[in-house]
């Protein structure tokens, strides 16, 4: 059976041909190391609020972090103690080990496990680090959000990680952002979204409704004649551009128009004289209309009276003084719109 030696080193080094370093004897040469590493990046974790977000805010956060300690200067030993040479390694920071295998004897050199590659140790560590170089410090610092932030955005706080070890340069702080929504707001990118529900009468006669905007409470305009599905927009009412602070998107509003299932008697009296007004004679064909086939009576159509049809005009305005009378005050301001333009 043939075999492919190279298999087999895999399997003899699970894979990993790390082994074979040993066989490079010019890595044995080199130097023990003294290496100062960068310290390792934090994580945290701030949930804002949905107006926070969108116009920025400060944040103090109290984070955990190690910082050098400032008596040993990260050394991690007893200030005026001596390093003493390394016992494990004889202050080369390397050691080798020799492994018998079938294929003959492997030498491998791996890094000191006793004093990491540095060769010496301490002889007299730090009381109040112990020996350690860094301290866990519990720190509260402010971070500035700015505005137009979304969910998932990152803000990185240079040098507000962890320390390096040896008095190495610290690492950064990552702050991770969630933002809170709200159930009648929806944000997508710079625009936000609304629903905005109205009655079939403001739909046709037109009305100002009373929104809530991440501005405050603001008047939305509806214009007569506006149709269910119509998108409404409060121009430069929505999210300020991250990068461009002065660019602010919309805040749109998508109109919901609410036909009433149960009309009073008079209210239906009204509507059917509205009807024979298009019809030019409603014809009832069910005294009482089962809810579920309810009929549907098409009043766009009469706000847009013609001026050339007087009869009708006229009609129109006796019609809208009995609406203005049940559809009270909401529908005052639209009617006399109304009046003036018919
Ligand atoms: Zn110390
Ligand atoms: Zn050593």
């Amino acid at each position: 059976m043939q075999t492919n030696p190279f298999d087999l080193f895999e399997t003899f080094f699970g894979g990993s041909m790390g082994g074979f370093s040993g066989m490079d004897q010019s890595t044995f040469r080199t130097s023990r190391q003294n290496t100062v590493l960068q310290g390792e990046d934090i994580r945290y974790d701030v949930v804002l609020g949905f107006t926070e977000a969108i116009f920025g805010t400060e944040k103090y956060i109290i984070l955990s972090h190690l910082e050098t300690c400032d008596t040993c200067g990260g050394s991690g030993s007893k200030a005026g103690s001596k390093m003493r040479i390394c016992s494990t390694c004889g202050g080369r920071g390397q050691v080798m080990r020799t492994e018998q295998t079938p294929f003959g004897l492997f030498s491998q050199v791996s890094i000191c496990p006793t004093c990491a590659g540095e060769g010496e140790v301490i002889s007299e560590y730090c009381r109040k680090c112990s020996g350690e170089g860094r301290i866990r410090v519990r720190k509260e610092i402010k971070v500035k959000i700015p505005p137009g932030v979304s969910k998932g955005s990152t803000l990185r706080v240079r040098g507000e990680g962890d320390a390096g070890s040896k008095g190495g340069p610290p690492g950064d702080l990552f702050v991770c952002l969630d933002i809170e929504e709200p159930s009648d707001i929806k944000r997508d990118g710079i625009n936000l979204y609304s629903t905005v529900s109205i009655s079939y009468l403001e739909a046709i006669l037109g009305t100002i409704k009373k929104v809530r905007t991440v501005d405050g409470t603001n008047d939305l305009r509806i214009p007569p004649g506006t149709q269910p599905g119509d998108v409404i927009a409060l121009a430069k009412q929505g999210v300020p551009s991250l990068n461009k602070p002065t660019i602010r998107g919309d805040h749109l509003f998508t109109v919901k128009v609410a036909i009433p299932k149960r009309i009073s008697g008079r209210e239906r009296e009204l509507l059917e004289e509205l009807a024979s007004l298009s019809n030019g004679g409603f014809v009832r064909t069910d005294a009482k209309p089962k809810p579920a086939q309810p009929k549907r009576v098409h009043l766009e159509k009469e706000v847009g009276a013609s001026q050339e049809d007087t009869d009708k005009s006229k009609a129109a305005g006796d019609w809208l003084k009995k609406l203005t009378h049940f559809a009270g005050s909401i529908a005052n301001g639209a009617a006399k719109w109304l009046k003036e333009n018919l």
